[in-house]
């Protein structure tokens, strides 16, 4: 009997389903005008990464590589099924797969199978040694750990150093879309696979500039898509020298201690593992104990505090609002100074459609040279939300053209007016079978078509082509020429 079980998308992932799909080609395409009018080139990294690179980048104690990230080994394929083999015989496969190359070359993996083989009597013809065996060598890790990327910004880093692009003309200017991945709690506005549009700025130094340009840059994207009611909020969250951030942590810390008990459960394990993150809290009761903590803007070193200063002076003259927004710290480790967020309508409480800020510590943390570096990404999926919510997503696809045709002759007059009017943009309906024109004409308005051309037998005889327009029913005579210039007007 035939399996009738029905598959569905896996959990936190979503078809994309047209009419929708007009609209995020719609700001997918407004993001590569936009950008290019900033000098941003596009650039396209792979899906996976190794998860080292990730792990480093993002930071080892954050959620997305803690617990978020679809971690696998990536093992080679054409290895023999140890359930088929003798111990001995699984061994010597690895030790040839290694020798050609086939797996990375691995003396403790080596030692451990030889290890298990002689410590556990694995050798022997039990039912135990043999399932003891299997479920060793099976966990074994004989592959790379490679993840599905959560995010970009590591990626592009690695492929700035990759390419040398430090030898480039700096800074260079980078933007990407696509879609990223994070085992996260699937609800409205937050998905497992979802879609982020982003830019980087590498190299070329620190100047306030590049900072206000780049959120310059943002924000004239949203006003092109229309996205309405957004929100900017910016602080500089200073850098990692013992008389900037360090020394403020510290004094925030103590203050957290001193609190300690009216504080949620979560709250209390940050003040030691990540003391800023107490400030992203949400939890009513907290608030009133939040607003008595010490705020890091007057704590920025001196250069810190007049970096922020002057990009807050840019944003300005740019005329781009903002609001600052001193508890805006940003989960990821690699941010430095200027941080910033947009938030928009609609959305409940995944409202943020937009985060960014300066990295300048990241290249050079892993591998490259020191190189200064800022950027955002755009959550796609809630962009496209936002404006849907506010009245501006896509209407279904018309054509312009159905063209109705009966007989023989008329079909291929059909074809070729089919062909002529699509190379010259329209978007036509040809139907593959014949039917009566009352049929046909239905079939043109359920499609939302705007134009029906009529063609049958006699109309092609006399060379004399009728379009119907379907919103009031008139209908015209045209010659061939005719038609495609009546057209085009
Ligand atoms: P949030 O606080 O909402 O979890 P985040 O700080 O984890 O966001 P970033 O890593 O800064 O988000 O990513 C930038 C943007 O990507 C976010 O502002 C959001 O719009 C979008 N985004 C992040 N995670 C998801 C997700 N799981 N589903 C949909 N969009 C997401
Ligand atoms: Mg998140």
């Amino acid at each position: 009997m035939a399996n009738k079980s029905k598959f569905q998308a896996i959990r936190g992932t979503r078809d994309l389903l047209p009419p929708e799909t007009a609209l995020w080609n719609h700001v997918e395409e407004t993001a590569h005008a936009v950008f290019d009018t900033f000098g941003f080139s596009e650039i396209r990294p792979p899906i996976f990464e190794p998860t080292e690179l990730l792990a480093r980048a993002v930071g080892g104690e954050t959620d997305i590589v803690s617990k978020e990230m679809y971690t696998f080994e990536d093992r080679a394929g054409g290895l023999p099924d140890p359930g088929e083999m003798s111990p001995d015989g699984f061994l010597n496969e690895i030790k040839r797969a290694m020798n050609s190359g086939q797996l990375a070359n691995d003396a403790a993996v080596i030692a451990q199978l030889e290890f298990q083989l002689e410590n556990y009597n694995l050798r022997s013809d039990s039912e135990r040694a043999r399932l003891i065996w299997l479920y060793f060598v099976r966990g074994l890790r004989l592959g790379d750990s490679i993840s599905l990327r959560p995010e970009a910004t590591a990626s592009v880093c690695r492929a700035y150093i990759e390419h040398n692009m430090q030898q480039l003309p700096q800074p260079v200017k980078l933007y990407y879309m696509g879609p990223m991945f994070r085992r996260e709690r699937p609800q409205k506005g937050r998905y497992r696979q979802f879609y982020q549009i982003g830019a980087e700025v590498l190299g070329g130094g620190d100047a306030p500039a590049i900072d206000a340009e780049v959120i310059e840059m943002v924000m004239t994207f949203f006003d092109r898509v229309r996205l309405s009611g957004i929100e900017l909020d910016i602080n500089s969250i200073g850098h990692n020298a013992p008389n900037c951030r360090p020394a403020y942590v510290e004094k925030l810390k103590a203050a957290l201690e001193k609190a300690k008990d009216k504080l949620g459960a979560d709250s209390q394990r940050r003040i030691e593992t990540n003391p800023l993150r107490v400030l992203d809290s949400k939890l009513e009761h907290e608030q009133p104990i939040i607003a008595t903590l010490p705020r890091i803007a007057d704590h920025l070193c001196a250069e810190c505090a007049a970096h922020y200063a002057a990009v807050k002076r840019q944003l300005e003259l740019r005329g781009v609002f903002f609001k600052e927004n001193w508890r805006l710290v940003r989960g990821l480790d690699y941010y430095m100074r200027t941080t910033f967020e947009i938030t928009a309508k609609g959305l409940g409480s995944q409202n943020a459609v937009c985060g960014g800020g300066r990295y300048d510590g990241l290249v050079e943390l892993l591998g490259g040279p020191a190189t200064n570096g800022i950027g955002f990404a755009i959550g796609e999926d809630r962009l496209i939300l936002s404006l849907q919510e506010s009245g501006k997503g896509a209407a279904p696809q018309g054509r312009d053209v159905y063209i109705a045709w009966m007989g023989e002759r008329a079909y291929a007059t059909a074809i070729r007016a089919a062909k002529n009017l699509r190379n010259a943009g329209f978007s036509v309906e040809l139907p593959p079978t014949e039917s009566k024109f009352g049929k046909a004409l239905e079939r043109a308005d359920k499609l939302g078509s705007r134009y029906a051309l009529i063609l049958g037998d006699n109309e092609v005889s006399e060379g004399s082509w009728t379009l119907k327009t379907l919103a009031d029913g008139t209908q015209q005579k045209f010659t061939e020429p005719e038609l495609l210039e009546f057209l085009k007007a």
